[in-house]
């Protein structure tokens, strides 16, 4: 799960769906939980549900969410503390993905953190198959376009391992589901630090102190 920076509230609202282009402006047009690239009815998720006492207009409650992990989670959660959340915490060190198992918690996490990963899968449902959610459903047919497309990027990196080629997959994996692409090319440093490039204008979120270790921000766990 990509971590992102919204940044500060740009104004007021007065009405939360005005703020869908504001985070897109900020954090791209991205379900933040399942990473789907979404154009199409985007829509702004309160991150503590309006009705478990979430601010219905505050910026810090909203997030970007496709429709489908927007209904999966609904008002079902009714703290913050027992997930992980991709504006405060490090998610892309939380979850694992493979195209098997979807995404799994990180192996090697604290008892704690394999929790909170865990009960956030479960929240959004990510682990859903063609075989065990409704038609409707395009997550998993999103993900494994993405698969595809990794897959043969990395073919075409193994033909021609030059910075351009790192550049022009890095523009591909735009398409969608970030953690999928450092999945596959997770032995290709010169890669990861492209793709890392390009969503950094997307929000991205992966700060470093000065000894080197990722930064943790105020209220996250990780
Ligand atoms: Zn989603």
């Amino acid at each position: 799960m990509r971590p992102v920076n919204k940044g500060d509230s740009p104004r007021d609202y007065i009405d939360y769906g005005q703020a869908r282009h504001d985070l897109a402006e900020r954090i791209g047009y991205y379900c933040s939980y399942c990473e789907m690239k979404v154009y199409q009815g985007i829509e702004v998720e309160h991150i503590l549900p309006v009705n478990q006492g979430g601010d219905e207009l505050e910026w810090d409650n909203f997030l970007l969410s496709c429709k489908y992990c927007n209904t999966r989670k609904s008002d079902h959660n009714d703290n913050l503390s027992d997930y992980v959340w991709p504006d405060i915490d490090n998610t892309d060190l939380v979850f694992e993905y493979s195209e098997a198992s979807v995404v799994t918690p990180q192996k090697g996490l604290s008892l704690e953190l394999n929790q909170k990963a865990q009960q956030t899968i479960d929240l959004m449902k990510l682990d859903l198959f063609a075989d065990n959610t409704t038609e409707a459903d395009t997550r998993w047919r999103s993900r494994k376009e993405a698969w595809d497309l990794a897959r043969k990027s990395y073919n075409s990196w193994d033909e021609a391992p030059i910075v351009e080629m790192a550049r022009v997959i890095a523009r591909t994996s735009l398409s969608g589901h970030y953690s999928i692409w450092m999945t596959v090319f997770r032995d290709v440093p010169e890669v990861l630090k492209e793709i890392d490039e390009v969503y950094r204008c997307k929000g991205l979120y992966k700060e470093y102190d000065e000894d080197g270790n990722r930064i943790v921000r105020p209220g996250g766990c990780i």
